[in-house]
């Protein structure tokens, strides 16, 4: 098989040949037909997340040697399955649920293994789908969609997930209260086509680019919001009349913390998702003192994945954006999401 590979550290990937597995007990082997490239592959492919004041966690901490592949939005067509795999077929095209657990501890036995510390995640710690195959340790974390185009199915593994289950943590908002969704790149774009789904509250998109607010305010948002202005705080006070029930940061940079939880009104909540780095200098009293509420929220769960794809194949979510490249060109895609110049989400094809 043919895979585009990290072979060093935040340089340009090589595409490399090795041969294409043969799957064992109850894995699946998956012939790759697309593969979205996510915001987190680029903290991937540099090699570490930055925690803030010089501290980093590398994927080396996390057991990921090189030369290694990325890609953990995957969809594709069942080529081979091992002796123990059971309820799928040959052909059967479907998108991959990478966020697997290590199948055997105590929150895998009990159905949470995205609480598993010792994760198999595919992209992220096993070879993802920046390839021509991926193995999927068993069928159950394949999901169907039907109906759905193929290059947009895979979005939903990560980015649609991500911003799933994200709104779901804010689900019980109501008519009358504000929810500030503050990103519209790829994730925070999703949210904003999500949202009327999943909860009742007007949302409000908070981007540093007037392209993203205009795409975003398309997409559904009532209002939108320059967050890098001075004055950007009081002006949502203003907007809100006095604060918002729910903030959810896709950036998770210090600014765009610190906009989330000030612009929040006594007892909000605020979710961070955003991976950016850095950390936030956040007044300790604020907390007690306007009862917040501060979540963090990390992809989605596999029943949450199976209930948005039940969503997306009944056509109560709004496509996001997409564009296709060859996987030959996943350098250059990484260097655009990298510079902010894409729009939605560029999704490989091998
Ligand atoms: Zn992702
Ligand atoms: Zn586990």
């Amino acid at each position: 098989m043919q895979s585009q590979q990290i072979v060093e550290w935040g340089k340009p990937l090589e595409g490399r040949e090795a041969p294409t597995p043969e799957p064992e007990g109850t894995e699946v082997l998956v012939r790759v037909t697309a593969c979205g490239v996510c915001h987190s592959d680029l903290h991937i492919w540099d090699g570490y997340f930055d925690l803030g004041g010089g501290q980093r966690i590398t994927l080396e901490d996390r057991g990921v040697h090189l030369p290694f592949t990325m890609g953990h939005e995957i969809v594709g067509e069942v080529e081979a399955v091992g002796p123990d795999a059971e309820g799928v077929e040959i052909g059967d095209k479907r998108v991959v649920y990478p966020w697997i657990g290590c199948g055997e501890c105590a929150v895998c036995q009990t159905d949470d293994e995205l609480l598993c510390m010792t994760p198999r995640t595919l992209g992220t710690r096993k070879p993802g789908g920046y390839s021509d195959h991926v193995v999927a340790p068993h069928p159950r974390y394949l999901v169907n969609y039907d109906g759905v185009p193929t290059e947009l199915a895979c979005t939903y593994a990560c980015s649609g997930l991500t911003a799933f289950s994200a709104l779901k943590k804010v689900a019980s908002l109501r008519e009358d209260d504000h929810l500030v969704i503050i990103g519209a790149g790829g994730v925070g774009l999703s949210a904003v086509h999500f949202a009327s789904a999943v909860t009742k509250a007007k949302v409000i998109v908070a981007d540093v680019d007037g392209t993203k607010r205009a795409a975003a305010r398309q997409a559904g948002a009532v209002e939108s919001i320059d967050n890098s202005e001075p004055d950007a705080v009081p002006k949502l006070l203003e907007m809100t009349g006095g604060g918002a029930a729910a903030t959810i940061d896709f950036v998770g940079r210090p600014e765009t913390g610190l906009f989330a939880v000030h612009g929040l009104r006594k007892g909000g909540t605020h979710v961070s998702v955003g991976l950016y780095g850095d950390a936030l200098p956040l007044p300790l009293a604020l907390l007690p003192l306007k009862m917040l509420n501060l979540l963090g929220s990390y992809v989605g769960t596999l029943d949450e994945m199976h209930e948005l794809m039940g969503l997306v194949r009944g056509g109560r979510i709004a496509p996001i954006p997409v564009a296709t490249r060859p996987l030959g060109e996943a350098t250059e895609a990484l260097e655009d999401l990298r510079a902010g110049r894409v729009l939605g989400r560029v999704v490989l094809k091998p």
